[in-house]
């Protein structure tokens, strides 16, 4: 599997780093370089103190990297500050955090920018995270399944397995195509506990498709992550071949090709509509 390159498919830049987003982009692949992560994919965050322009600029200037630009639904120019991103700036793909935005998964306003999404080819990112204050919020899976399946042509990427509650999610995605996962931060956030099993199985029960690696650096590190998860991967007892593989076998051509300043000329649509990533082992 010489081609199959270790991708990280769930990354921000750490905003500790002084100066410019270039900066913090540097501080990234030095940390990718030591984890012997080979390429990942940036999201970027509106809260964070650098103009998405910038950000772009520098993440393009690595080939190892991708942007998923964030938008919120409820800005009233959200359409067009996506169609900017991803034909202008060459992000491949949206970043949505309904929690830190402070907006509803199920709004209409969501499911009509998850839709322009699918429609300009580019998979969409959503935070699922159910900590205290988003239960608290009424954090339910069926409003992110419902999303995904008002969208039927945006694949859906579910971030942190939904956390505790990826059984519900996992349900749900069986009878939901279009939902894909990211494996960021819950694998160590629940260390300890039954949760990390149940997402094996989970990965395990859909036989790894559809599921993507993440660490979600800063916040987690990234070689402690990739490290950690492995490990965890082998205590369930998937053997040291499977697990090297499930966390190599990411297809980054099909996560959304090569990322450069013209990526969207040579973006190949049907390929992102039906697969925005794909990790797969044999377990
Ligand atoms: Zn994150």
């Amino acid at each position: 599997m010489s081609n199959q390159k270790t991708i990280d498919t769930h990354l921000h830049l750490d905003e500790s780093v002084p100066g410019g987003a270039d900066n913090a982009v540097a501080e990234l692949r030095s940390q990718m370089v030591d984890a012997g992560v080979e390429r990942g994919v940036v999201l970027h965050l509106e809260c964070q103190r650098w103009p998405l322009e910038e950000v772009a600029t520098a993440v393009h200037a690595e080939k190892s990297l991708l942007l998923f630009a964030n938008v919120n639904p409820m800005d009233p120019e959200a359409s067009d500050k996506l169609r900017y991103a991803i034909t202008e700036l060459g992000c491949g793909g949206l970043k949505l955090h309904p929690r830190l935005q402070d907006y509803q998964v199920n709004h209409k306003l969501t499911s009509a920018l998850v839709s322009l999404a699918g429609e300009l080819g580019v998979p969409v990112l959503i935070d699922a995270f159910p900590d205290g204050d988003w239960m608290l919020q009424g954090h339910s899976m069926l409003d992110y399944a419902l999303l995904a399946r008002a969208c039927p042509k945006t694949n859906l990427i579910i971030a942190h397995m939904a956390g505790h509650k990826v059984l519900d999610a996992m349900m749900l995605a069986k009878r939901t195509p279009n939902i894909y996962f990211d494996t960021s931060y819950s694998l160590l956030y629940y260390r300890g506990s039954s949760v990390p099993a149940d997402l094996v199985y989970a990965m395990r029960s859909m036989r790894f498709k559809r599921i993507f690696y993440g660490s979600d650096y800063p916040d987690r590190g990234l070689k402690e992550t990739l490290t950690e998860s492995v490990a965890v991967m082998r205590e369930h007892k998937i053997g040291m071949r499977n697990s090297t593989q499930f966390y190599t076998r990411t297809h980054w051509n099909s996560c959304r090709g090569e990322p450069a300043r013209h990526i969207r000329k040579r973006l190949n649509r049907r390929t992102l509509r039906e697969t925005p990533a794909r990790v797969r082992a044999e377990s």
